[in-house]
C-alpha cells in the first residue's frame, strides 16, 4: 500500500509537537485517499520516543536507535534517512520545518532523485505528487507549488494543522543501522545557546514577545513576568535582539524564528512586515502599543491601545490572583 511517512523531530527526548501536526494531517490524508500513514523516528532512544507517538495513530512506526544522533549531525542522519527509505519506500516523506529538516532536504531530495517543497503551510494529494501553499516573500505572497512525481520530501511549517490523537495499535519496526564515525564528514565542536528548562520559543503555546517599546529593564521586567505567569516563552523583535537585550535565538520574524503558538502578545512591538513574517500564524494575537495606528493592530484579535508602563501591571496583578 502507499505511504505517507511523517519523520518525528525529537529534541532532548522529547517529541516536537510541529512534527505530531505534521503527523495528524498525514493520517487525515491517509484516511481520504485509502492510504497508508507511517512514521519514522531516529534518535538515541528512538524505541522509548515511539511509546509516547503511539498516542497519534501511525499505522507503523519505523525507528532507528543510535548513539550518533544525539545531536544533530547531517551525514549520519542522511545514511539513516536512506536505508529507512529503502526498506519504507514512501509516496510522501513530511517533515516538520526544522533547523534539522532544513539542512537536510535539499540533500536528501537529491539522494532520492525526490521533489521537493519547502516551508509550507498547507498540503494536500493530487494523483500524481503534492500540492501545497507556500508563504514567500515574508509572507506578503503564498505561492501555490505542485509536485508531479513520487516521492515528494516536503517541510511543513509549525502551526499549519491541529493535533488529533488517534488511537490505533501502531507496530513498531526497528531497522538495522550502524554507522562509523570516521565516515563524518562535519564534527559537532561546541553547542552555544539557550539550554535547560526553558520552553522552546517555536513550540510554545504562549508567546510573549518583547519591542522597542519595552525599551528598559523595567519593561523587560513586565513582559518577562507576564510570560513566566502564563507559562510562556519570551520572543523579541530584531530592534531587542539588534541591541543586544535578548538573545539572537529569542528573534522572532523573517531573519528570526517562525512561531505560531494558540496565544501570541506582542508587548510594544510595531508590526513591521519582517516581523509578521514570524508570527502571523499565531491563533489568537493579542497588540499593546500606545500608537492606534500602529500595523500590529491591522493582524491583531485583541488589541490595547495604551502605554505598557500603564497596562501591564494591573493585568499582572489580576493574573496572579488566577
Ligand atoms: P519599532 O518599530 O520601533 O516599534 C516600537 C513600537 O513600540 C511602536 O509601535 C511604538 O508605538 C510602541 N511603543 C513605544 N513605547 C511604548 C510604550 N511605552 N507602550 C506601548 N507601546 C510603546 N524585525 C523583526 O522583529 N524580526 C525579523 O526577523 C526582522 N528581520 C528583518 C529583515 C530585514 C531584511 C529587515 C530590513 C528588517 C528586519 N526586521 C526584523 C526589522 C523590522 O523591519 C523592524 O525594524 C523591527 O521589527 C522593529 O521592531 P519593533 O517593532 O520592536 O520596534
Amino acid at each position: 500500500m502507499s505511504t505517507l511517512l511523517t519523520y518525528i523531530s525529537v529534541s532532548d527526548g522529547k517529541v516536537k509537537r510541529s512534527s505530531l501536526e505534521v503527523l495528524s494531517r498525514c493520517n487525515q490524508l491517509a484516511e481520504e485517499n485509502g492510504l497508508q500513514s507511517d512514521a519514522l523516528i531516529i534518535d538515541p532512544k528512538a524505541n522509548e520516543v515511539a511509546v509516547k507517538v503511539k498516542a497519534y495513530g501511525p499505522s507503523t512506526i519505523y525507528t532507528v536507535e543510535d548513539p550518533i544522533f544525539k545531536n544533530h549531525l547531517n551525514t549520519p542522519l542522511l545514511k539513516a534517512m536512506a536505508t529507512a527509505l529503502d526498506q519504507i519506500n514512501p509516496n510522501v516523506l513530511a517533515f516538520a520545518s526544522t533547523e534539522s529538516s532544513k539542512d537536510i532536504l535539499g540533500a536528501l531530495a537529491a539522494n532520492r532523485d525526490a521533489a521537493a517543497l519547502a516551508d509550507v503551510s498547507e498540503f494536500d494529494l493530487t494523483n500524481t505528487g503534492v500540492k501545497a501553499k507556500r508563504p514567500v516573500m515574508a509572507a506578503k505572497i503564498i505561492s501555490s507549488v505542485e509536485s508531479t512525481s513520487y516521492p515528494t520530501i516536503l517541510t511543513v511549517r509549525s502551526g499549519s494543522y491541529d493535533l488529533i490523537e488517534k488511537s490505533v495499535d501502531s507496530e513498531v519496526k526497528e531497522i538495522a543501522f550502524s554507522f562509523d564515525e570516521s565516515d563524518l564528514k562535519i564534527t559537532l565542536k561546541e553547542i552555544i545557546g539557550a539550554t535547560g528548562d526553558k520552553i522552546d520559543l517555536s513550540e510554545a503555546e504562549t508567546v510573549v514577545a518583547a519591542g522597542r517599546g519595552a525599551k528598559d529593564e523595567e519593561g523587560q521586567k513586565l513582559v518577562e513576568e507576564l510570560a513566566s505567569l502564563l507559562n510562556g516563552a519570551i520572543g523579541a523583535s530584531r530592534a531587542l535582539t539588534e541591541a543586544g537585550v535578548y538573545d539572537p535565538s529569542l528573534q522572532i520574524g523573517q531573519t528570526g524564528k517562525v512561531v505560531s503558538p494558540q496565544l501570541y502578545i506582542a508587548v510594544g512591538i510595531s508590526g513591521a512586515i519582517q516581523h509578521v513574517a514570524g508570527m502571523a500564524n499565531s491563533k489568537v494575537i493579542v497588540a499593546i502599543n500606545k500608537d492606534p495606528d500602529a500595523p500590529i493592530f491591522d493582524i491583531a484579535d485583541y488589541g490595547m491601545v495604551g502605554d505598557l508602563y500603564e497596562v501591564l501591571p494591573p493585568f499582572i496583578e489580576e493574573l496572579k490572583k488566577i
